[in-house]
């Protein structure tokens, strides 16, 4: 590999992780070139055979088929070697100047994906690193040409009949699909039909509300926090063409879906780290999510400190239920922050953290804190601000404290 010279193309060659793979056979099965062959000892993908179409890619149960290293073209690892390893080999620097070729790139994110998570994530300059010790996300498995179908299992609507808002907490099956998520990443909506200019619609995102194991543990489900919308943010009467196609589904409909996406907006696994979430209405998914990951993974020694502000318009149209509402103070400290309360002061979410400004200084102060911002893009520049006045008060400069969580994958925000 190091005789490759500056005109040599690149490859991104696909192999499989000999210390995790279980040798079930699905990849060798999935595979319609025959790229995947095994013998007694090592499940291994033929570099000239392979034509990334990511086929195998879902059903493997361990992730060993989601492997890749770049590499010449004219030296992809061959076959009699793959079959002799018991780890996969490191990544070689490459020379500079090599060209990119096949398969250099994973399966593209659509357009519509990229679009929306640039938006999303403009508050924060773009896609920050995670957290250190989050687990390894999975995304793109399911593509717009390949959606996973999910069956809906439940449509429950969280707010009042009577409340200005419908949102919905849906439950999605992926029966024997693999659809793996964490908490904080989002999966796209193929709504059926097509558009004013007879093309299909364009992908929606959702965060998963609920955690890694599923809605249920161990049902291969997960939930969505939906809210119909029935105006643009002019105020405009419009109909929000997957919103209101999610929120009239029933139990036993169908739904393709893909994704998942996001590698970023992920909670941390080590013991001792703290959440301090902010988020305003349905930007509750993924907090919803993280705060489940935590109560089921609970091992109060271990646990770090978990701190909430939630903006609503009313107690109403609160899309956060049951248990959740009723957790110990001790595990989560939950600061609810109504706008639309008759005869009471409007409160925004900046407004607790100004009230609450002791503890969030406590919790900025200390290196194991993680920051989640999700909800109204209109909320991004409230918060900001909130932050620094406390900071300020406190002796602490948010904007040097601000970039250095960005740098260390400890601020995410997705605001829309
Ligand atoms: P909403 O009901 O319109 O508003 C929730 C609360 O936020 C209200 O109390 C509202 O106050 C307040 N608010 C409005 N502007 C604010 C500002 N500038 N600063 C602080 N608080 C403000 O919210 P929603 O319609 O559910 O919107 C949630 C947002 O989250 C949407 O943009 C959605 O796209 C996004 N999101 C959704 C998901 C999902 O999975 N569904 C995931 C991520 C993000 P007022 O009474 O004054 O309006």
């Amino acid at each position: 590999m190091s005789n490759a010279t500056s005109t040599v193309t690149n490859l991104r060659q696909h192999l499989i992780d000999p210390e995790i793979c279980i040798r079930c056979n699905t990849c060798e099965e999935t595979c319609p070139v025959n790229a995947i062959s095994h013998d007694s000892r090592n499940y291994v993908v033929d570099a000239a055979k392979c034509k990334f179409c990511y086929n195998c890619i879902s059903p493997c149960p361990t992730g060993a088929i989601d492997n890749w290293r770049h590499v010449p073209a004219d030296a992809a690892y061959p076959l009699a070697d793959q079959l002799l390893w018991d780890t996969l080999p490191a990544q070689v620097a490459l020379d500079e100047g090599q060209k990119v070729g096949a398969g250099d790139t994973a399966t593209p994110l659509p357009d519509d994906v990229e679009r929306i998570a640039a938006a999303a994530t403009s508050g924060q300059g773009g896609v920050a690193p995670p957290p250190w010790s989050a687990a390894h996300p999975y995304i793109n498995l399911y593509s717009i040409q390949k959606p996973a179908v999910a069956t809906v299992s439940g449509n429950f609507r969280l707010t009042a009949e009577d409340a200005s808002s419908d949102i919905r907490h849906i439950v999605l099956d992926f029966g024997n699909a693999s659809f793996p998520v964490l908490e904080g990443q989002t999966i796209g909506v193929l709504a059926p039909g097509l558009d004013a200019n007879g093309k299909p619609h364009h992908v929606r995102l959702y965060s998963v509300a609920s955690p890694r194991d599923g809605e249920r543990p161990r049902y291969n489900n997960l939930s969505l926090t939906v809210k119909r919308v029935c105006s643009d943010h002019d105020g405009a009467p419009v109909l929000g063409v997957a919103s209101n196609f999610l929120c009239d589904l029933k139990k036993g409909d169908k739904v393709n879906i893909v994704g998942p996406y996001g590698t970023s907006f992920l909670m941390p696994n080590h013991p001792g780290s703290n959440l301090l979430m902010i988020c305003t209405g349905t930007g509750s998914a993924p907090m919803r999510a993280m705060t489940e990951r935590r109560r089921r993974k609970s091992s109060p020694k271990e646990d770090g400190k978990v701190m909430l502000f939630f903006g609503a318009r009313t107690p109403a149209e609160l899309p956060y239920f049951g248990p959740l509402t009723r957790l110990p103070k001790e595990f989560i400290d939950i600061n609810l922050a109504f706008s639309r309360v008759a005869e009471q002061p409007r409160q925004y979410v900046q407004d607790l953290i100004r009230a609450r400004s002791d503890e969030v200084v406590r919790l900025l102060r200390d290196d194991n804190t993680y920051l989640y911002l999700c909800g109204l893009k209109g909320m991004e520049s409230g918060v900001d601000e909130a932050f620094a006045d406390i900071c300020k008060n406190h002796g602490l400069d948010w904007k040097t404290l601000h970039d250095e969580l960005l740098r260390q994958g400890r601020y995410h925000i997705e605001t829309y």
